[in-house]
């Protein structure tokens, strides 16, 4: 195959070499004389323009080109005419490889809608926004495996199917191989799971974390990168029942070893982004601001996108506690437009993504570590601070999504650990695995979860998570 891949035949830029590419059409211009194709194959956000002349490539070849259709195109590399791109192809030989009617072809050579993309999510990724969305989203993928792997932390691979919800994070979905309209049944009428493949009953993992907890215990520092499944029937522009989570997991890390890592840790993937997108986030970026423009001009965010990549990457992020921020929503004025009031009555409550979004975009203006929530909001396996109230929890906040990761450091001591879990009705029998770490050779550690799609929203500047992944499940939505 001597298929040269666009973007590197951009990128060296060799006029004057012979070339054979292959790609989809974007656009085609004729004229009786000679036709324009705008080639592209995925790897670059940029088109190839090709110039065909009827006479050495045939009148019916050039026929049968139109958007979306596939083809392969040989020639020679030449100094370009027109404006724009420097080089563009005198195409000696041309083959269709695949029609497109342009009757049916839903792609047309202007900008749709978000909405109607979702619509044709199994042709959207053709677009120019939604490639360079998951270019972006493949070097950030790159970029958290690099990371780790420098700092000497190994990739291990939680399971999917478990029995354990013990994260308690939201609603699973159940994994089965009983025929459920016909199941095996207890001598008390409830579904016999003994006769499952697992005989109990299990789901799909809501996170690695419990599993990575254990790895940490006997590797000293790991992550995790998966996919993460949650049944919650949530239509926001923030929540999917299928994303992917980063979670390290750290022996001998404290809550604040844990926050330092973390602030490191998002500042560099989101700079590794920005170093090797350089074309996909110039675009993005255009695109962001057009949307920001549409907006009434008290929503506008202030920043545009690469500046606010900029801005996450060259400053400290906030760091403050909970109870802080209780107190500095207390004392904030309600937001009278969006009839939202910021005030929390109660200390205790956990915070909207309201309250979130205030004290990142209004009050600090910067990225935000919440630290120390109360114990009742949190998961059980969290360090209990010496307060009897807190723990030391962290949720990190971005700017335009709110909570993106969520972390703490971990109880160690068995004896405080069993009795939260009694307190909170989880039984410690049936976490006795987990438990084990803390009976055999227990020591502090640590470790966050990064929800990765909003990572890459964050990155991208796309308002919807359904956006950046390729195949979004949200309620209603399993075919493609
Ligand atoms: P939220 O408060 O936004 O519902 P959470 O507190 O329930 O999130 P965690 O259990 O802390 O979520 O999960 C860790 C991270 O995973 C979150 O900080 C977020 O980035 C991401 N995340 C959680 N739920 C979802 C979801 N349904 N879709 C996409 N990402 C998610
Ligand atoms: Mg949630
Ligand atoms: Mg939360
Ligand atoms: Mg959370």
């Amino acid at each position: 195959n001597k298929r040269t891949k666009i973007k590197f035949l951009l990128d060296s830029n060799k006029i004057g070499d012979s070339v054979t590419v292959m790609g989809w059409v974007r656009t085609k211009r004729s004229n009786k004389s000679v036709s324009f194709i705008a080639l592209n194959d995925g790897s670059v956000i940029d088109n190839l323009q090709l110039v065909a002349a009827p006479d050495v490539v045939g009148e019916d070849t050039l026929k049968k080109i139109s958007t979306g259709a596939c083809i392969k195109a040989s020639g020679d590399l030449v100094a370009s005419q027109g404006a724009g791109q420097a080089t563009e192809l005198m195409v000696t030989s041309l083959e269709v490889l695949g029609e497109a009617d342009p009757e049916k072809y839903p792609l047309q050579p202007k900008r749709h809608s978000l909405e109607f993309l979702r619509e044709i999510a199994h042709l959207r990724m053709r677009t120019n926004t939604f490639g360079a969305v998951f270019r972006v989203r493949h070097a950030l993928a790159f970029a958290v495996h690099q990371y780790f792997n420098n700092k000497g932390f190994f990739y291990i691979h939680t399971p999917i199917i478990t029995a354990s919800d013990a994260e308690g994070a939201g609603e699973t979905f159940k994994v089965t191989t009983l025929d459920l309209k016909n199941p095996p049944l207890t001598e008390e009428g409830h579904i016999n799971f003994k006769e499952d493949f697992f005989e109990r009953e299990t789901n799909l993992t809501v996170s690695g974390q419990l599993e990575g907890e254990l790895a940490a215990m006997a590797l000293s520092e790991i992550y995790t990168f998966g996919p993460t499944f949650r049944a919650e029937n949530s239509n926001t522009t923030r929540h999917l029942a299928e994303f992917w989570m980063i979670e390290p997991e750290m022996a001998f890390f404290d809550a604040e070893d844990n926050q330092d890592l973390a602030e490191d840790f998002l500042k560099s993937i989101i700079s590794y982004a920005m170093e090797h997108c350089k074309e996909d986030l110039e675009f993005l970026d255009k695109r962001a601001e057009e949307e920001n423009n549409k907006k009434p001009t008290n929503e506008r965010s202030e920043l545009g996108l690469l500046e606010r990549l900029k801005f996450v990457v060259e400053h400290d992020f906030e760091r403050l506690t909970y109870t802080e921020a209780i107190e500095i929503l207390r004392n904030s004025k309600p937001n009278k437009k969006k009839k939202f009031n910021y005030l929390i009555e109660d200390w205790g409550a956990d915070l909207q993504s309201e309250h979130e979004r205030f004290l990142v975009e209004k009050h600090f203006k910067k990225p935000v570590i919440l630290t120390d929530y109360p114990k009742d909001i949190k998961a059980f396996y969290m360090k209990q601070n010496e307060d009897g109230k807190t723990v030391a929890a962290m949720d990190i906040l971005f700017p335009g999504i709110g909570e993106i990761v969520g972390g703490s450091q971990r109880e160690e001591s068995l004896q405080k650990l069993t009795s939260r879990m009694e307190e909170m009705d989880i039984s410690p029998e049936e976490l006795h695995w987990y438990l084990d770490t803390r009976r055999f050779g227990s020591t502090p550690h640590a470790g966050f979860g990064l929800g990765f799609e909003r990572m890459v929203q964050f990155v991208t500047g796309m308002g919807n998570i359904r956006d950046v992944i390729a195949f979004p499940r949200t309620p209603g939505n399993a075919e493609f």
